[in-house]
């Protein structure tokens, strides 16, 4: 399951952060993921769930927002969200798109508190 993976990046990078801002814990994780990512949320919050004990986002909440999808055609240069599995232009019809957006997966931003 890369799930445990992802989050356990994503645990050391937003613990870094607080460390850094000087934080006594993590509040709230906002994640963004794109659909076409293949990542489970459920597994991702089971991850979470698993390996934030003992670190500053114990009692962090986690937000995570899911991107559609971004592909740009290569015939007429169209630009366009869309469904996963949908990636023929909406402009010109032609198959043949580029995915610009939609396998990423990053922390939009956390919230802290700070000492008294
Ligand atoms: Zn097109």
């Amino acid at each position: 399951m890369h799930e445990f993976g992802l989050m356990q990046s994503v645990l050391e990078n937003v613990e870094k952060s607080a460390r850094d801002a000087g934080a006594v814990r993590v509040t709230e994780i906002r994640l963004v993921i794109g659909e076409m990512s293949e990542v489970v949320p459920d597994s991702l919050e089971f991850a979470f769930e698993a390996l934030s004990p003992d670190t500053l986002s114990a009692d962090a909440e986690l937000k995570m927002t899911m991107v559609s999808p971004r592909s740009r055609c290569t015939q007429c240069g169209h630009e366009f969200e869309h469904k996963r599995f949908m990636r023929g232009c909406p402009n010109c019809e032609s198959l043949v798109t580029e995915l610009l957006a939609g396998k990423e997966l990053h922390i939009d931003a956390i919230e802290v508190e700070m000492p008294e």
